[in-house]
């Protein structure tokens, strides 16, 4: 009687958060900060409110946020989508992957990720009817195989799906791997649709969007979302650009998903974008210091810590303590010390999720002293 639906189940975010809140356990598991965004941005939304722009959006997104989008890809990438037919506004960027998906791949085309990969990719995939192929990323540092990233291209590749930075390695993926795709994409004469969400949380060089490479502007579509990069998960305004046609397609699914995206926080998010360089700079800058300090603390716990290159999150090995199962322990943490957290293993299939057994991903964009706290707790297990 269910149909796809069976196969999907609860998201492991909505598990653990529930499983926090009835264990009363910081929650380092579903990735949301615990404050909020710029007040400039969030007097915008009330200002848009009481303005009265509170009927339905154009289906393509308000004119000023496709502006902004664009002009903040132009600032710091040099990239010049047209607003009018380049960029269209979603409901998050998980709306975004899921009309790009939709509008693309059908029964009979491949889907390839990298592996492990976001959890909505793979349920997107089933719904599309597709196959989902992976390649593998490999600790220490979750770049791909690339002899297995080769090897996964098939003649029935349609679409290669990237995520870049990574949830939930929290890899930042140098030049030449990302070059080497879109290679592979022109090769197997295959769509790259690239999820950038992370763009502005980097620790490292400044992030290399995949649509400003050799040869892929004419095979991308590039996501994003107002979730990561202004701390306002809630509001669910995320935006897609490439080229025409392929944007065109993807504003033809969207129009029936959802049709047009929250007016009054499109407005707000419009403002966020044209703010200026400093606050981009700080996003990374705080948060860095947050991973530091969650690090360390995983480190003393005696967790073997992969330091990410971007994102909020950061990965342990449980094995040094004598903890082979994740999900396991994941399942018994929030009980046994207070904190949650997420098991990679779920962001794989079953052969990806034997290699990461043990592996299990914080989130940092927490208060500081939460942090502190969540290391003194996770400290008595040894
Ligand atoms: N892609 C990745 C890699 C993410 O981590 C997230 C946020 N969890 C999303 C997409 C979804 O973004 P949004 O909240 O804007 O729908
Ligand atoms: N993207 C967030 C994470 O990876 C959570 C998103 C969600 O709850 N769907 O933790």
């Amino acid at each position: 009687l269910l149909g796809p639906a069976g196969q999907l189940g609860v998201t492991i975010f909505e598990e653990m958060t529930t499983l926090a809140a009835r264990t009363g356990a910081i929650n380092l598991g579903q990735g949301f900060p615990d404050e909020d965004g710029p007040a400039e941005i969030k007097a915008a939304a009330m200002a848009a409110i009481e303005s009265g722009a509170n009927q339905y959006a154009p289906g393509k997104g308000l004119p000023e946020l496709r502006e902004a989008v664009a002009a903040h890809q132009a600032r710091f990438y040099g990239l010049t989508p047209d607003p009018q037919t380049e960029v269209i506004v979603t409901t998050g960027a998980t709306e975004a992957i899921a009309a790009a998906l939709l509008a693309f791949v059908g029964p009979g085309d491949e889907v390839l990720t990298f592996e492990p990969f976001y959890d909505s990719y793979g349920a997107v995939i089933g719904l599309a009817g597709a196959t989902h192929t992976t390649a593998p990323l490999l600790a220490p540092d979750f770049f791909p195989d690339m002899a297995a990233l080769e090897a996964a291209f098939t003649d029935r590749t349609r679409v290669v799906l990237l995520n870049n930075p990574h949830n939930p390695t929290g890899a930042v993926f140098p030049r030449q791997v990302l070059q080497r795709v879109v290679e592979l994409a022109e090769k197997f004469d295959c769509l790259i649709i690239t999820d950038e969400v992370y763009e502005h949380l980097t620790f490292g060089a400044s992030h290399l969007p995949v649509a400003t490479l050799p040869g892929a502007a004419e095979r991308t579509i590039t996501i994003s979302s107002a979730g990561k990069t202004f701390s306002f998960t809630g509001w669910k305004i995320g935006w897609l650009t490439g080229p025409e046609q392929l944007v065109a397609a993807v504003r033809t699914v969207k129009q029936f998903l959802t049709y047009s995206s929250g007016t009054p926080f499109q407005a707000a998010i419009a403002t966020g974008l044209a703010l200026p360089d400093e606050f981009f700079q700080g996003i990374s800058a705080t948060l860095q210091k947050k991973r530091d300090i969650l690090s360390d603390g995983l480190r003393a716990a005696g967790f073997d810590v992969f330091t990410p290159q971007g994102t909020y999150f950061v990965n342990v090995d449980t094995a040094p303590l004598g903890i082979a199962d994740a999900v396991d322990l994941a399942r018994r943490l929030p009980a046994l010390v207070g904190v949650a957290a997420i098991p990679v293993p779920v962001f794989c299939h079953p052969e990806g999720a034997a290699r990461t057994r043990s592996l299990l991903r914080f989130a940092f964009c927490k208060k500081v002293e939460v942090l502190e706290e969540a290391a003194a707790r996770l400290a008595t297990l040894a």
